[in-house]
């Protein structure tokens, strides 16, 4: 954050931010064209983000993470994605949504068992809510848990999981009684080395190419009963709840995306000349940049708050859903806004694969879809202001 600003950063935020611009810079964005073309998983940098710290912040020290707090993770998850979204997506997923939730909502045994080796980024976390048939309405989904003792057997197929290609540990949304549709969802955590789960085809994507993606599929495979994470039927609340974390993930993400595309314009604009004059004297490109930077700006403002009141959430156990939702669905639109002016202030340059340019605007583009997209973002500020039940 630039200027005198709202937000002042602690002598530890700004250490960590710096600690993690280093490690972009240096570490990920020499490499992210290449992963970006081959759409490769890039596990060597994502271990070293977790022995930096970078895959459980929020996490207690004593349960494997960095133990620090939740502006610290949006710091540290816009630089990273500065120099590559799809670092961020894995990175996003494995603290906000595994690695939260277990915090979050586990017991001490599936703290121990499940948190540890995720917050250290020794093994990768994965969240597996949406199905073929059901993305925004969760609450159609086909997949089925039934109970046998002590133990459930699922059967079903979940879709677009990130991080599934490599995933040791699901948390897995699924229907334990049908008939109480939301309600009768139960969440569990599942180990991806045990008989009758199995990974489908790598989904071949428009941005965030490293970020493996894929479905996982079930048959008859038996998870004990002390797997299931909250109650039967606290599936769906879980879910959401812990959405409300990754939605502020989102948001940072997008703010990096968005940075490093302005940062780009503003050099391009200084340097690049038409017509006898810097391309940035003419009105039409300065007051692109005056947008892009203004809207940047209040995206970010969005986002720290949210991260604030996530903070302050932790004491009261409240949530924090109009924050993160507001955060997301303007950081995202942001991010589109900003990497399409991008692409054309670069001219023929912005869509070369020369440049990150176009990588930017491609990866820009599903921060306006995954973890709700901006027209469930929109409902949900909408149902939370006016107490009206929108559809
Ligand atoms: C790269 C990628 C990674 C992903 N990672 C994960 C993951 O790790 N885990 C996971 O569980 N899911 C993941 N997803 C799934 C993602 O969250 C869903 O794609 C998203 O929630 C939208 O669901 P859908 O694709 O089924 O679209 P649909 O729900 O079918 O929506 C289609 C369109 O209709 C609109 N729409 C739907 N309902 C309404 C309404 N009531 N009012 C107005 N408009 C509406 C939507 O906004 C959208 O524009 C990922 C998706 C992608 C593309």
């Amino acid at each position: 954050m630039s200027g005198n600003g709202l937000f002042s950063l602690t002598d530890e935020h700004e250490m960590l931010r710096q600690a993690a611009r280093d490690f972009a810079r240096n570490e990920i964005a020499p490499i992210a064209a290449e992963f970006d073309e081959t759409g490769e998983f890039p596990s060597e940098t994502i271990a070293k983000m977790g022995a930096m710290g970078f895959m459980g912040i929020e996490v207690p020290e004593e349960y494997g993470g960095a133990g620090m707090d939740t502006l610290s993770y949006v710091l540290a998850l816009e630089e990273i994605c500065k120099a590559d979204a799809a670092h961020g997506t894995i990175m996003s997923v494995n603290n906000s949504l595994f690695c939260h939730a277990v915090l979050r909502f586990g017991t001490e045994a599936q703290k121990d068992k499940y948190l540890r080796g995720v917050a250290s980024g020794q093994a990768i976390g994965a969240y597996s809510l949406t199905e073929p048939m059901s993305g925004s309405d969760a609450g159609t989904m086909r997949s089925r848990a039934i109970r046998e003792g002590d133990h459930y057997v699922i059967n079903g197929r979940k879709s677009w999981v990130t991080s599934a290609p490599v995933a040791d540990y699901v948390l897995l949304f699924t229907m334990t009684d049908p008939e109480k549709k939301h309600r009768g969802i139960s969440a569990f955590l599942i180990d991806t080395d045990q008989p009758g789960f199995a990974r489908g085809k790598k989904e071949p994507k428009l941005g965030i190419r490293a970020s493996a993606t894929s479905e996982i599929l079930f048959e008859d495979y038996h998870v004990p009963a002390e797997n299931r994470l909250g109650e039967e039927g606290e599936g769906f609340k879980i879910a959401m709840s812990v959405l409300d974390a990754g939605r502020i993930g989102i948001a940072a993400q997008a703010l990096g995306i968005a940075g490093a595309a302005y940062e780009h314009s503003v050099a391009y604009a200084q340097e690049r000349e038409a017509f006898g004059s810097k391309i940035g004297e003419f009105q039409g490109v300065a007051f692109q940049l005056a947008d892009m930077k203004t809207r940047l700006e209040a995206a970010r403002l969005l986002t720290y708050n949210a991260a604030l009141a996530k903070e302050k959430c932790k004491q009261t156990g409240e949530r924090f859903t109009l924050e993160a939702s507001m955060a997301k669905l303007f950081a995202s639109e942001t991010a589109m806004f900003v990497t399409h002016a991008a692409v054309q202030i670069h001219g023929g340059m912005g869509y070369s694969k020369e440049l990150p340019i176009e990588r930017y605007f491609r990866d820009a583009k599903i921060t306006e879809i995954y973890e709700g997209t901006s027209e469930i973002q929109r409902m949900v500020i909408a149902r939370l202001e006016t107490g009206l039940r929108i559809t």
